[in-house]
């Protein structure tokens, strides 16, 4: 199959098994896994943080994020179309009664520095206590797209200013840091915690880090065991991420410059019109035109059925994600079988 529907469906490269294999490994509850502490110091030092911790998803590293900076009660600006409000089961009001303050995402990824303003709540006995600002890099369903580092930076001086902290949902930083040809010690320099995963476009099977000061991971660390994500010989995964932070992100750049093809390759096609500046990193999304009368799910299983697999993007459009295993043979087949399974609709 070529599978297009996420980076998270990337396996782990034959290097990688080997050095899962190989590791060496304790008792991560006790500090004792020389492997996860590996990882943890080699991603520290990536990201410009202090410390890390190894979790076994981002989603329970972004809310182990909000729960070491939050109490009951406060409250969190985030983005309309942010990972963490949208897809993460409502994590921090349901496990920490933290509510989220919703701004909305602007088309380029980011939040109007003024709605963030006036998000922030003034002390007044009938209002929640603002606590944290959660921006996303890459912003996943604005498309994929770069924040780049001078806007982290305003973000930063607001939250500064009004003594809240930051928080960075890193799942693609990598991908940012790699198209922007920056570290990712740049776009993160204003947080005071960043999660980024291992699972997705760097090929890794299981983990995230997340990375903050010394003493935020010390409490994130108790949190983490609280949720359930102590783990043990944690090792075997570890290993996989360090394998992925030596070797697999520079290679990113291929994947953006597959998408960039991909939907070069799509935008010729009559009846698909790419949404405007796709893609920006891996992410291509796709809107289909009235002419084609077609439903998006039946197109969706004409594709599978000839080896093509796209996720659906709201009513009219498909997402299609480049990764580690599409190669450039496989982005010439996806669009070669979208315009056989879509030549039948348009005269
Ligand atoms: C995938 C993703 C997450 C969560 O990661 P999981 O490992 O799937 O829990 C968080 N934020 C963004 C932007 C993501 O794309």
């Amino acid at each position: 199959m070529i599978d297009l529907r996420s980076d998270t469906v990337t396996q782990p490269t034959e290097e990688m098994r080997a050095a899962m294999a190989n590791a060496v490994v304790g008792d991560d509850v006790y500090e004792e896994d020389s492997t996860v502490n590996l990882l943890q110091e080699l991603a520290a030092y990536q990201l410009g943080k202090e410390a890390a911790l190894f979790v076994p998803s981002g989603t329970m590293g972004n809310l182990a994020a909000i729960l070491t900076h939050c109490r009951r009660g406060d409250e969190v600006i985030m983005g309309d179309q942010a990972h963490t409000y949208v897809y993460e089961v409502a994590g921090m009001s349901a496990l920490g009664g933290v509510m989220p303050h919703t701004v909305p995402n602007q088309s380029d990824g980011t939040l109007k520095l003024d709605d963030i303003r006036s998000a922030i709540r003034g002390k007044d006995v009938h209002f929640p206590d603002t606590r944290l600002i959660v921006l996303e890099n890459t912003q996943n369903r604005c498309g994929g797209v770069v924040i780049s580092p001078e806007y982290m930076e305003a973000v930063g001086n607001i939250a500064r200013e009004h003594n809240l902290k930051l928080h960075v949902d890193g799942a693609r930083i990598f991908n940012a840091a790699v198209k922007l040809g920056v570290t990712p010690e740049t776009l993160v320099k204003e947080a005071d915690s960043v999660t980024f995963c291992l699972s997705k476009g760097l090929c890794a099977p299981v983990g995230s880090v997340l990375c903050g000061s010394a003493e935020l991971i010390k409490e994130a660390r108790r949190i983490r065991k609280q949720l359930g994500g102590g783990m043990r010989q944690a090792g075997i995964l570890a290993a996989a991420g360090i394998y992925a932070l030596e070797n697999m992100v520079d290679r990113l750049a291929e994947d953006h410059a597959r998408a960039l093809k991909l939907a070069n390759g799509l935008a010729t096609i009559p009846g698909i019109t790419l949404r405007p500046g796709s893609p920006h990193t891996n992410m291509i999304f796709i809107e289909l035109d009235a002419v084609i009368e077609k439903p998006l799910h039946q197109i969706q299983a004409e594709l599978k059925a000839n080896r093509v697999l796209v996720g659906g993007s709201g009513l009219y459009g498909f997402r299609l994600v480049t990764h580690y295993w599409i190669t450039d043979q496989d982005v010439d087949e996806a669009i070669h079988m979208f315009e056989k399974v879509l030549s039948s609709e348009v005269v």
